[in-house]
């Protein structure tokens, strides 16, 4: 049991929604605090007090008697913004409990034991369901514990601690300590929960009773060793975010067999079905087909089948319960999908000789459950088919931008895809800028500058590998970086996320003042990738349509003249009055910036990190800063134009 214990009404409410999160987990302590404390350092394995630390420490000081058993204690601060493992970071179970309120309560888990396992990924936030014992093994991962990673299916993870180990191809089969196994399959004898349990507030109580090296039910494949025997009881009072089992509550045997199984969105269905088939009878088949094959309902990913069935009833029902979505296929493409067991019905009906096995098999993958029927208990006519196919893992290449510099521009999106990675590459002073923020185990692969094409090329390929790779790149990495090359060397068999940043075209722009308020165009004035009549010829243009330019890789010790000729198109069909906005270093500590005009612009003080922003025929300065207007029009009847 978890006491909780506040004396401020903001504690109050935070204490209240732990225990509306964990109703079984929790008890609330009502009354003066020092009783309070008193009686939940007695009665619970656990305490979390909302008070400031101070006041903890002098509550709990006479109290505390042996680390071996005194409760864990974590304390919140009155903000909410961190849970602070306060005593009992081990034994106690404190540095789970303080990750676990952190991620109810949003605060950042403060935790000072000294082990290097700290960073350690929250195993529910990986994307995938959790099963099992998510305190134990967090403990051991915290803890520093050798923790057994079997992945019997390769999925990209993010790095873990170096604590997380692959088992030796020799070792025994019959291994203990904490593990971490991630599989689609149900071993022989595991229930399979029904379509109801796998929806929604979905997180089945899961009680370990082998340590399997058994057989799935229905194949002749030995399971990845050490495997956990799970079996899936209706959820107690399971709700999103109840990460954890109570401490203890799940029996096993020993603080050393805590395992936990993440399940991979690996499986895709195929299904046909009549016009009009049930969604009972086509979940019955789904289910069956899992259950019979030793597959996990957690592990589906899609329900797939022919355009023309996009909305089937019984199919959109059916995959609604199951949470996955109905992806469809034209009878043309799946025609062309070779199937062990065609047939000529789909191809009188919907135009291709298979439609459950072909749309299941269309991204490639292993044909686990092959096309089979429906059962009918009033004996008439399947009206549903299915087959189950376990997609081939994808690598996962996340294109981030790091923003300027500073570290307040870096999005959280893209700070979380960083510790999402198990493999970075990018510019080795981009790595640097971000370092610190990267999980402990992630693999590093840094080059200097000019290796941009290698860059690409290394991150594709450990995508491919399978790996969460993050390839970086300053400012926004689309911008005059990485992600074109990366992405014209990828091939579909990854998958791709952009996280944008902030270019320095916009960081310049807001120190300047507004000079991007009009249209706007940047140019790159490096003639390393680019002949120069090309970058001229868009320099002209940009004069002649007086659009505002910021000109990027400006200027460097080799290439001097290419920025005064671009000036001086420019002033062509400009003022020599026009604004010149001059930002070096932008948002970093050395950071300098200046506002000048087109004939007073000394090019001989811009260099490669610098970005030069030159107004076009309206842009003015006012108080000090560059601004364009959004437009004659705009200026004369604000109210006209939004
Ligand atoms: N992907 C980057 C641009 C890379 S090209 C982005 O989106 O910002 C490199 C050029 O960008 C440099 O020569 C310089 O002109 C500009 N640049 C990048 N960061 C800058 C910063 N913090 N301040 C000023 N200019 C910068």
């Amino acid at each position: 049991m978890i006491g909780l214990i506040s004396a401020t009404a903001a504690g109050a409410v935070a204490a209240q929604r732990l225990a509306s999160a964990w109703p079984e987990r929790t008890r609330l302590y009502e009354g003066p605090v020092r009783d309070a404390v008193g009686r939940a350092f007695g009665e619970c394995e656990q305490v979390v007090c909302f008070l400031a630390t101070g006041a903890v420490v002098r509550l709990i000081a006479p109290l505390l008697a042996d680390k071996a058993t005194d409760p864990g204690v974590v304390c919140v601060d009155e903000g909410g913004r961190f849970a602070v493992s306060l005593v009992g970071g081990h034994a106690g179970g404190a540095n789970a409990l303080a990750v676990e309120v952190g991620e109810v309560l949003g605060a950042e888990p403060v935790v000072t034991t000294a082990t290097d396992a700290v960073g350690v990924p929250g195993l529910d936030t990986l994307g995938m369901p959790v099963e099992g014992d998510v305190a134990g093994v967090s403990r051991a991962l915290l803890d520093g514990e050798d923790v057994e990673l079997d992945l019997e299916i390769a999925w990209p993870l993010p790095a873990l601690p170096p604590n997380v180990r692959r088992p030796a191809p020799d070792a025994p089969a019959e291994r203990g300590g904490p593990a971490i196994v991630v599989t689609d399959r149900v071993p022989a004898g595991g229930r399979v929960s029904g379509p109801e349990e796998t929806l929604g507030t979905d997180r089945a109580g899961v009680t370990e009773e082998t340590l399997g090296t058994g057989l799935a039910a229905g194949t002749e494949e030995p399971l990845g060793t050490g495997l956990a025997s799970v079996t899936e009881e209706t959820p107690p009072a399971g709700r999103p975010g109840d990460a954890g089992e109570p401490l203890g509550a799940v029996p096993h045997r020993g603080a050393g067999d805590a395992r936990v199984v993440l399940r991979p969105p690996s499986l895709v269905v195929g299904v046909g079905a009549s016009r009009g088939a049930p969604a009972d009878e086509v979940l019955g088949l789904i289910e069956s087909a899992l259950r019979d094959a030793g597959l996990s309902p957690r592990s589906l990913a899609e329900l797939a089948t022919v355009d023309a069935k996009a909305d089937e009833p019984g199919l959109v029902e059916a995959a609604a319960r199951l949470g996955v979505p109905v992806v469809t296929h034209s009878a043309e493409e799946l025609a062309a999908v070779e199937v062990p067991n065609p047939s000529d019905a789909p191809l009188a009906a919907v135009g291709t000789p298979s439609v459950a096995e072909a749309a299941a098999l269309v991204g490639g993958g292993e044909l686990l459950v092959p096309k089979r029927k429906s059962e009918r208990a009033d004996g008439r006519p399947a009206m549903a088919t299915c087959a189950v196919v376990r997609r081939p893992a994808r690598g996962r290449l996340a294109v981030v931008g790091l923003g300027p510099g500073a570290r307040d521009l870096l999005t959280p999106r893209a700070k979380a895809e960083l510790r999402r990675a198990s493999v970075l590459v990018g510019l080795d002073q981009y790595v640097d800028q971000i370092r610190d923020l990267l999980r402990p185990g992630t693999r590093i692969l840094e080059s200097g500058l000019g290796a941009e094409e290698e860059r690409a090329r290394t991150a594709v390929a450990e995508a491919r590998r399978g790996q969460a790779v993050a390839l970086i790149g300053s400012g926004d990495a689309g911008v005059y970086a990485m992600a074109s090359p990366a992405l014209a060397e990828a091939s579909d068999d990854i998958d791709v996320i952009g996280v944008p940043g902030v270019t320095a075209a916009l960081a310049a722009a807001a120190i300047l003042g507004a000079p991007l308020g009009h249209d706007h165009v940047s140019i790159s004035l490096s003639d390393l990738h680019t002949p120069w009549e090309v970058i001229e010829r868009r320099v002209r243009a940009a004069a002649e349509a007086d659009i505002v330019v910021t000109f990027y890789n400006p200027r460097s010790r080799g290439r001097d003249w290419q920025l005064p000729k671009a000036l001086a198109i420019l002033a062509g069909h400009r003022e020599p009055t026009t604004p010149v906005g001059v930002v070096r270093n932008a948002s970093r500590p050395d950071g300098s910036h200046r506002l000048t005009t087109l004939a007073a612009l000394d090019p001989a003080t811009v260099d490669m990190m610098t970005v030069v922003t030159v107004g076009n025929t309206a842009t003015r300065e006012i108080a000090g800063r560059m601004v364009t207007p959004r437009g004659y029009r705009w200026q004369e009847n604000p109210e006209g134009a939004e």
